[in-house]
């Protein structure tokens, strides 16, 4: 199959790496010529262009380019696109995406891989990084023919794709990875609005597995995370509010030396955790 990746960095790079060994033929565009020759050269892609054009026998078609240009991506593309092609993105917002690129294209349906790291670019591409990850998809009722081909392809990468609709996807990520972002980003400069030289100095060489862990979402690429917000802002503002409110409970708590309430509080979040993961 012929498929076309737009955005050749660590989400659109690493689907190369894995689609191109899986054999199929990818196509792929990027801003920079440096970043294309990268890709070739990586084995992201077969031939890589910083042109549109090259896309015009792809069968399907993955926009992994900032959210901000995934629709403004697709109106560029259109004039070059086969008829029957698949359109999908791998944005992390989906109502605002989906929207406006149903109206560019009949046949573009959402898409989400819920994978990544803290890097960016091309060469922070990497195989298996969708292994074991879930991979959602938000068609609607006029596309929903081209779902079963973007399931095989997540299927392939060893993702466990979702169908879901973009309203229920954006609130759904705004809990269990935009709220996450904007709490951890808070947690570090908090921490690093410590005063005394001293104790931040010292609190810098205890900081162990504990901070390491929630600290590390809020230290990842910043235009992401601002995009999360401003693309998702119903959703994330709702998530926040009800966040401060149980951040205000421990804290209403912890004054009044209320130590019963606060750790029925504690035991119900340490049984509820695991079931919830899983
Ligand atoms: P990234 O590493 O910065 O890659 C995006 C790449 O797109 C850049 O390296 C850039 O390549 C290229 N690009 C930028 N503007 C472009 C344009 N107008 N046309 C063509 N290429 C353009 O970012 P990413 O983390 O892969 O994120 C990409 C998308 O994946 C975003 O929509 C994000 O919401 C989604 N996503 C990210 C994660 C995550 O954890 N990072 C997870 C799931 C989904 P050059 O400038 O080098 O050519």
């Amino acid at each position: 199959m012929k498929i076309g990746i737009i955005g050749l960095g660590l989400i659109g790079g690493s689907l190369g790496l894995d689609l191109k060994a899986q054999g199929q033929e990818i196509l792929g565009v990027s801003r920079k010529v440096s970043t294309c020759h990268t890709a070739v050269e990586r084995s992201v892609a077969d031939r890589a262009s910083t042109d549109l054009s090259i896309l015009t026998e792809a069968e399907i078609v993955i926009i992994c380019t900032p959210i901000a240009q995934i629709a403004p991506t697709l109106q560029q593309l259109v004039p070059y696109l086969h008829s029957e092609a698949i359109v999908t993105d791998v944005g992390s917002v989906k109502q605002h995406i989906v929207t406006t690129c149903s109206r560019l294209w009949s046949n573009f349906i959402g898409g989400h891989p819920m994978a990544g790291t803290a890097e960016q670019g091309i060469n922070a591409a990497q195989t298996n990084l969708f292994k074991g990850a879930a991979y959602v998809f938000t068609p609607t009722e006029e596309n929903a023919s081209g779902i079963d081909q973007l399931k095989k392809i997540a299927e392939s990468l060893g993702a466990k794709p979702y169908i879901c609709s973009p309203q229920v996807h954006d609130r759904a990520v705004a809990w269990i990875s935009h709220l996450p972002v904007m709490i951890s980003a808070s947690l570090i400069s908090a921490c690093l609005g410590e005063t005394e030289p001293q104790v931040l100095e010292l609190a810098q060489h205890l900081a162990s597995s504990g901070f390491r862990d929630t600290s590390r979402v809020g230290a990842g690429n910043p235009e992401l995370g601002t995009m999360m917000a401003q693309y998702n802002r119903k959703a994330l503002l709702r998530s926040l509010q009800a966040y401060r409110q149980n951040l205000d409970t421990i804290i209403s708590l912890i004054e009044q030396e209320n130590w019963d309430n606060l750790e029925q509080i504690l035991y119900l979040n340490q049984e509820a955790r695991p079931k919830f993961l899983n």
